[in-house]
């Protein structure tokens, strides 16, 4: 049986090492390390988690300008997905860099990518998730400081 990488169909040779999604499809390395993914994360992993994953990250390069997947460190491009999932690609570089340590807190957990689909153990991702609201409130914070200043602004 001919084995084909979920993303984009190629064909994976016999002797090439790919890994198995929950729901038996198979990833190619090369995809599985563009999104970041360990062979126990694929494991656990839908292929629909996957293509999404994916989608999710292509479109958010897209959105950042950025042509070569290899330009991102693994964490970035989970940010990346995770911003533009939640439509923040226009944000400032600064509060840029606040939102990009926030996901970094809670990357690693598969969760990020996966957009917070709450599996596995909700206990065990309590304090990390605690830190990233936390952080994410000062960036609330910031920004109202910028619209309060530009509505002073405003009325001189
Ligand atoms: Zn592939």
């Amino acid at each position: 049986m001919t084995r084909m990488c979920l993303i984009d169909n190629e064909k994976i040779g016999m002797m090439t090492n790919s890994f198995k999604t929950k729901d038996g499809n198979v990833l190619c390395v090369k995809h599985a390390e563009a999104l970041g993914l360990t062979p126990k994360d694929v494991s656990e992993s839908s292929t629909s988690d996957i293509q999404n994953s994916f989608n999710d990250l292509m479109s958010a390069m897209r959105k950042f300008n950025i042509t070569d997947i290899n330009q991102l460190s693994k964490n970035e491009r989970k940010s990346l997905a995770y911003l533009a999932k939640r439509n923040l690609n226009k944000l400032s570089p600064d509060i840029y860099k606040q939102v990009e340590d926030i996901t970094t807190q809670i990357a690693g957990n598969r969760l990020m990518l996966l957009g917070l689909g709450l599996q596995g153990s909700t206990q065990s991702l309590t304090p990390s998730y605690l830190a990233a609201i936390l952080e994410q409130n000062w960036i609330l914070i910031r920004q109202n400081e910028q619209i309060i200043e530009l509505l002073k602004n405003n009325n001189h």
